[in-house]
């Protein structure tokens, strides 16, 4: 099987329980729980079973070792995660609007997650690599662009792939240098799985066929739209298949993009067709907001096998 590999920031998230509730109410809080965003997806991708590794860096404390302890126990190959005795976990505290909308402290660049290199662990991890995948929220600092860019030519080498997640947050977004590094990513990039709107950020066209158009003839071989609870779409240049999302209550919207995009990635790399991947996906990213925690959300194959035995497609 192949292994996929991802880099980027890790950290705990800490969630307030209420709606509308700001961060300037001491008390109702919920968490630590594992988490960053490609730590969830590389989580969600080895409880499928496949074979995965992240480079990553975490604090000597117990929010380090709440994470390790977790993706070691899902099967994820943390020989490239370094733990470092002078830094700290990257936190993040998350908080909900009415209107659905979310607002973040992040504590990323400053913490361990500053520290992310290429070590003799990463070279190694990476010899061994098949498919590496970009998360764009990492791409926090110079240093970890570095990484991601070594990371890819490292897989290219040896003949394998990349998929990138935008997930691109504004501020890396307005950073110097940033969309000349994001365009140089999406030129090795194979698989593209923007969400909704994202895509308008890497395409001039105004609608998204043209905006799919527009990027399969930059080189891309597949794009995937993520469209929340409607579902997603694939496109290549040979088919585009249109997915409806399953029936389910939403507890915690944060990790269905990762988790949709670990599941999607993972059943595109053992060669399932896109409608099928597409279904594992849904499911997947369906299953990531029944549940409360960003990486509590992610299912085993048996979850998402016994929740397919009785889900419901949404209509309309
Ligand atoms: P996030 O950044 O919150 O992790 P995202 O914006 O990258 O997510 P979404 O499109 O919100 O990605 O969600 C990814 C996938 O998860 C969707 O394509 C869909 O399959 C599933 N999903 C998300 N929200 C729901 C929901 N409320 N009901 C059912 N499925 C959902």
């Amino acid at each position: 099987m192949k292994k996929i590999v991802t880099a980027g920031e890790i950290v705990v998230e800490i969630m307030a329980t209420e709606i509308g509730q700001t961060f300037l109410e001491p008390g109702r809080w919920a968490g630590p729980y594992p988490s960053g965003a490609p730590a969830i997806f590389i989580s969600q991708a080895a409880r499928l079973g496949q074979p995965c590794g992240m480079i990553s860096s975490v604090g000597a404390d117990d929010f380090g070792k709440l994470n390790l302890d977790r993706l070691r126990a899902d099967g994820v190959d943390v020989s490239a995660i370094a733990v470092h005795a002078d830094a700290v976990t990257g936190t993040a505290f998350v908080r909900y609007a009415a209107d659905g909308s979310r607002a973040f402290i992040f504590n990323i660049p400053q913490s361990a997650c500053g520290r992310i290199a290429i070590d003799a662990a990463a070279e190694a991890l990476l010899a061994g690599a098949d498919h590496f995948h970009v998360m764009g929220s990492s791409l926090f600092s110079d240093r970890v662009v570095e990484v991601v860019r070594a990371g890819i030519a490292a897989v290219k080498a040896r003949g394998g792939t990349v998929s990138f997640d935008p997930n691109v947050r504004k501020e890396i977004l307005g950073a110097s240098g940033m969309r000349a590094a994001l365009d140089a990513i999406l030129e090795q990039t194979d698989l593209f799985l923007p969400s909704g709107p994202e895509i308008f950020l890497f395409a001039q066209a105004e609608d998204e066929a043209g905006a799919v158009a527009e990027l399969l003839s930059r080189g891309i071989s597949a794009v995937v739209v993520k469209k929340g609870a409607a579902g997603a779409a694939f496109h290549s240049r040979r088919e585009s298949v249109e997915m409806p999302g399953f029936v389910v209550e939403e507890v915690d919207p944060t990790g269905a993009g990762d988790c949709f995009g670990a599941a999607f990635v993972t059943h595109w790399l053992r060669g399932l067709a896109p409608a099928e991947a597409l279904r594992l996906a849904n499911a997947a990213g369906a299953l990531a907001v029944t549940r409360k925690g960003p990486m509590e959300g992610a299912s085993s194959t048996a979850q998402i096998a016994a929740f397919l035995a009785s889900a419901e497609i949404r209509k309309e």
